[in-house]
C-alpha cells in the first residue's frame, strides 16, 4: 500500500463506481430518497463518465438535446437550456456538473479513484472495494455505474510501440487538445467516432489519411443552434417529451412509423427517404416500421444511403470504397455526421481501403499496409471500445465462494435483465449487458435502471432483507430471451459489430444488449417487481440464502 494511504476500511451502505449519467442519478436516489450513506468512486479527475474521456475533435452526442437529459426533476428540466440540436461533449459535461452542483452530489464523490478490486464476503454479506491507490471501502450494496463504452480498444497492431510520432485513442483524448496544424495524420476507424472526427481533423491537418476496414453508412446530423421557439417548446412541453421517450422502443423523442417499407410505392418511399435525409439524424431509422427486421425493407434504405455516398463523394474510386458496405443499414450502430463524406472531396484527405490492402504493421515512420508505407506524424485510433463487459472485467471482482467474474463470464456476460449476475449478491449493474442500454437513448435507459435499483433497495430495507441475488436458471432464460430478441432483427448480421463483442480479438461472440425494445423491457422489469422480485432470491438479515 502506498505511503500515506490509511489502512482502515471506510464503511458505507452503498458504493457506486462511476460518475457518469448513471452514477450521479444513483447517488442522488440512494442518498437523498433512501437516506443511505453512499460513496461514489470515479477513475477520472471529474464528472462525465464517457464524456469525461471522449473529448476528440467533433465529439458530440447523437441523441437530440431535448431527450439527452434527466427527466426525474421538473425544476432541472425547466432551468437547463441546451444550445444546439445535438449536445457537444463540453456542454454535456457542463450539464452534468450543473446536476451535481444542484443536488450537492460532489461531497460524496471521490475522483482519481480507480477501482481495481471488489470482493464479496459470504460471512459479512458485504462488499470490500479497493482502489488503485490502495484505499479500501466496505458496503452492503455495490453499484457498477461503469458505462457501456468506457474501456478503450487500442488494437495490438505489430510495431505499435515503435511509432516515433504521437498517437491517441479517441476515448482517452488529452484535455488540452491536439494540434494537427500542418501534420500528417493517420486515422484508423470509421465508426460513429471516426466519422465525427474526420471532418474536424481535416480542417487543420496538413494531410489526413483515413484507414477504413469496414465501410459504414452515415446520415447527416443537420446540427445547428436551437431556435428560441424550440427552446420554449423544450421547457414547456417536457411532460409530453418524457411521455414519448419513455414509451418508444429506443428512448428517442420520436415515434417509429407503423408502415412497412414495402407497403409504400417506390416513388413515395424515395421521397420519404429524401425528406428524412434532409431532416437528418437517427430519425431516418424510424421512417418505416420494419427497417431492422426485414432484409428486403432494409435494402431499400441501404441502397438509398449508398447512392447518397456516391452522389456526395466526387472521386469515383473513393466513393466506391466508401459505399462498399457489407452489412444492412443500422445492423451496426448507425453514425450521424457533419460533412463526413464531403471531407473526402478535400485535397488534404485520402482513404485507404484496408480490405484490399490490410495494415501489416506500424513502423517508426507511420503505417505499413500490404501496399506501401504511409509516413505519419500522428496516429488517431478511432477504434472503439471493449464494450459492455470490458470495464467490469478489468476490475478483479469476486462474488460468492470467491468465484471470479472472469470465470462467471468466460463464455460471455451472464445476467438477469442486465441488472444482476448470479453468484454476485447485492451487486447491481446499471445498463449492464442484457439490458437495452446502447440500443436506447442512454439517459432514458439509465433512469429506468436507477429507479428499479432504488426501489429494490428500498424494498430490501423495508422488509429486512440482507441480500438479493438472481439465479443461474434465470440468467440462462434471460440469455435465451436476449438471443431471441436479437435474432428477430438484422442486428446480428454485422460481422465486426461491438454489439456482438466481435470487434475485440478473443472476446466471446454473444449479442450483448437486449433488442426487444425499451418499452417492452420496462414492462418486464415492472412485472418482476409485481411478482415479488420474481427471478431473484432475497435473504433475511443474518439468515442463510432462502427464498422469501
Ligand atoms: P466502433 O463503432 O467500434 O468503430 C471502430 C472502428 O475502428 C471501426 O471502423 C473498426 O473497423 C475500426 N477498427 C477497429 N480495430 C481495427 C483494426 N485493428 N484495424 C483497422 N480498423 C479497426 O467504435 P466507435 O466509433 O468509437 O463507436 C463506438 C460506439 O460509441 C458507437 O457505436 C456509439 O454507440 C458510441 N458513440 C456515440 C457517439 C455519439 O453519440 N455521438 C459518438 C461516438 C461513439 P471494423 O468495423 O472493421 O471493425
Amino acid at each position: 500500500m502506498p505511503e500515506g494511504i490509511q489502512s482502515t476500511v471506510a464503511r458505507y451502505d452503498a458504493i457506486i463506481i462511476g460518475a457518469g449519467f448513471s452514477g450521479l442519478y444513483q447517488l442522488h436516489c440512494l442518498r437523498d430518497k433512501l437516506g443511505l450513506n453512499v460513496k461514489l468512486l470515479e477513475a477520472g479527475g471529474g464528472i462525465g463518465g464517457t464524456w469525461y474521456w471522449n473529448r476528440y475533435p467533433g465529439a458530440r452526442c447523437d441523441s437530440e438535446s431535448h431527450s439527452y437529459a434527466y427527466f426525474f426533476s421538473k425544476e432541472l428540466l425547466e432551468e437547463w437550456e441546451w444550445s444546439e440540436r445535438y449536445p457537444g461533449h463540453a456542454e454535456i459535461r457542463r450539464y452534468l456538473n450543473h446536476v451535481a452542483d444542484r443536488f450537492d452530489l460532489k461531497r460524496d464523490m471521490q475522483f482519481d479513484a480507480r477501482v481495481t478490486a471488489a470482493h464479496y464476503s459470504d460471512t459479512k454479506q458485504d462488499w470490500t472495494v479497493e482502489t488503485e491507490a490502495g484505499e479500501r471501502f466496505q458496503a452492503t450494496y455495490l453499484i457498477a455505474a461503469v458505462g457501456c463504452l468506457s474501456s478503450a480498444n487500442v488494437p495490438n497492431i505489430p510495431g505499435r510501440d515503435d511509432f516515433a510520432g504521437d498517437w491517441y485513442h479517441t476515448g482517452r483524448w488529452p484535455h488540452e487538445g491536439v494540434d494537427f496544424s500542418g501534420k500528417r495524420v493517420g486515422q484508423i476507424g470509421t465508426g460513429s467516432t471516426g466519422i465525427q472526427a474526420v471532418p474536424v481533423i481535416a480542417e487543420t491537418a496538413g494531410h489526413l489519411t483515413v484507414f477504413q476496414r469496414t465501410a459504414n453508412y452515415s446520415i447527416p446530423a443537420r446540427n445547428g443552434p436551437l431556435s428560441g421557439e424550440f427552446k420554449k417548446y423544450m421547457r414547456s412541453e417536457h411532460d409530453q417529451i418524457r411521455e414519448v421517450v419513455q414509451t418508444t422502443p429506443n428512448g428517442h423523442p420520436f415515434r417509429i412509423s407503423d408502415t412497412p417499407a414495402l407497403d409504400v410505392d417506390p416513388a413515395r418511399r424515395h421521397a420519404l427517404y429524401e425528406h428524412a435525409w434532409e431532416t437528418g439524424g437517427l430519425r431516418f431509422r424510424a421512417i418505416f416500421q420494419d427497417l431492422i427486421t426485414n432484409k428486403e425493407a432494409n435494402d431499400t434504405a441501404s441502397d438509398f444511403l449508398k447512392n447518397k455516398i456516391r452522389e456526395v463523394v466526387k472521386d469515383p474510386e473513393t466513393a466506391r470504397v466508401l459505399s462498399d458496405i457489407d452489412h444492412p443499414f443500422a445492423a451496426k450502430r448507425p453514425p450521424i455526421d457533419t460533412h463526413y463524406f464531403e471531407a473526402y472531396n478535400r485535397d488534404n484527405v485520402s482513404l485507404v481501403d484496408l480490405r484490399a490492402t490490410p495494415i501489416e504493421r506500424i513502423t517508426a515512420n507511420g503505417i505499413q499496409t500490404s501496399d506501401r508505407e504511409y509516413p505519419l506524424d500522428i496516429i488517431v485510433f478511432a477504434t472503439g471500445f471493449d464494450a459492455m463487459t470490458g470495464t467490469m472485467l478489468k476490475i478483479d471482482i469476486t462474488g460468492r465462494d470467491g468465484r471470479t467474474l472472469k470465470d462467471a463470464w468466460h463464455a460471455g456476460p451472464r445476467t438477469y435483465l442486465g441488472l444482476q449476475i448470479p453468484g454476485f449478491p447485492n451487486l447491481f449493474t446499471l445498463t449492464g449487458p442484457g439490458s437495452p442500454s446502447v440500443l436506447c437513448n442512454m439517459p432514458v435507459a439509465i433512469e429506468q435502471h436507477v429507479n428499479w435499483v432504488t426501489d429494490c433497495i428500498r424494498h430490501m430495507r423495508e422488509h429486512d432483507h440482507a441480500t438479493i441475488e438472481t439465479t443461474e436458471d434465470r440468467a440462462d432464460d434471460w440469455i435465451a430471451e436476449v438471443n431471441r430478441a436479437a435474432d428477430a432483427t438484422l442486428l446480428p448480421q454485422a460481422n465486426h459489430s461491438w454489439y456482438l463483442g466481435a470487434n475485440v480479438p478473443g472476446k466471446p461472440r454473444i449479442f450483448m444488449p437486449y433488442a426487444g425494445g425499451m418499452d417492452r423491457y420496462r414492462t418486464i422489469c415492472d412485472e418482476v417487481v409485481e411478482n415479488g422480485y420474481d427471478g431473484f432470491v432475497l435473504t433475511k438479515t443474518g439468515a442463510e440464502a432462502a427464498a422469501d
